[in-house]
């Protein structure tokens, strides 16, 4: 459902309401009784065991295509869902076809004959084994999810030099997105990652590149641009919804390579928290 988001497990409930009885499941005890009142049909008690049934899924907005009443994907035999966290990405890893989600938010790399026969230990997370078209493929799964919807098309071109960035093809009127794939399963590790990857490079580069062309008709020049691109992204990216959900690595990687000095001292402490603490120890 939600890792952390929201209060979902109420094991800290000392008591609880089952029928009309009050019972305090550390005792053991009944502790007192709920008086019905049977001439009101709408004053009945409700148990709040009941109550936590009688409301969607937490996480149900992060999963448009799926109904909020849905459980596991409705494949209960695949797919459990133990502890609320939102599922895996499966992708097949010869076409980079999305497969389906299965248990933490990791990208997971299997061929179609294993994921068909349910054999999901059989998988890999890293991008650099990956066909270009693969890897192209399943990067581009990712743009339909970020917060704001791209107005332009995107074409993302996969290398092997470590190149990620985003530019403006003014000709064919689309984004393109230099994306280098042996980052996945390192710096980029989850979907969260992938998505907050978009909402930097695509996104906010991406509509910055296409703005400087309309307004001023030139391409990027990184001693003029360079600073400025870079603080629409990184103050733009950490705060879109899937920034929380990133991984440590993810994070870990931007700030060592100085990414945080783009945002205000006080944004840097509240958004690259858990590094700047590692990093003190
Ligand atoms: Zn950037």
């Amino acid at each position: 459902m939600s890792k952390g988001k929201y209060l979902e497990f109420h094991d800290l409930d000392s008591i609880v309401t089952i029928g009309s009885v009050r019972f305090n499941v550390y005792k053991n005890q009944i502790v007192g009784h709920i008086v019905q009142d049977t001439l009101n049909p709408d004053a009945q008690p409700i148990g709040d065991v009941t109550g936590r049934w009688m409301s969607p899924d937490p996480l149900s907005e992060e999963f448009p295509e799926w109904s909020p009443y849905t459980m596991s994907f409705d494949d209960p035999i695949k797919f459990v869902d133990p502890d609320g966290r939102a599922p895996l990405d499966y992708f097949d890893k010869e076409t980079g076809k999305y497969l389906g989600k299965g248990g933490t938010d990791e990208i997971r790399l299997i061929s179609k004959s294993d994921w068909d026969k349910g054999n999901l230990n059989n998988y890999s997370t890293k991008g650099k084994y990956l066909s270009d078209v693969a890897a192209k493929n399943i990067v581009s799964h990712y743009i339909q999810f970020t917060d704001k919807k791209i107005e332009k098309n995107v074409e993302v071109k996969i290398n092997n030099n470590l190149d990620l960035s985003a530019k403006y093809d003014e000709k064919a009127d689309k984004i393109v997105l230099n994306f280098p794939k042996e980052i996945i399963g390192g710096t980029i590790e989850n979907r969260y990652d992938m998505i907050n990857m978009h909402e930097h490079e695509t996104f906010s580069h991406g509509n910055d590149h296409v703005k400087l062309w309309k307004n001023e008709h030139r391409k990027y020049e990184r001693s003029k641009d360079g600073v400025r691109f870079e603080q629409n992204a990184v103050n733009y990216q950490v705060r879109t919804s899937s920034w929380n959900k990133t991984s440590y690595e993810f994070k870990e990687t931007l700030y060592n390579a100085g990414y945080n000095n783009y945002i205000s001292i006080s944004d840097q402490n509240k958004y690259f928290i858990d590094v700047i603490k590692k990093l003190r120890k």
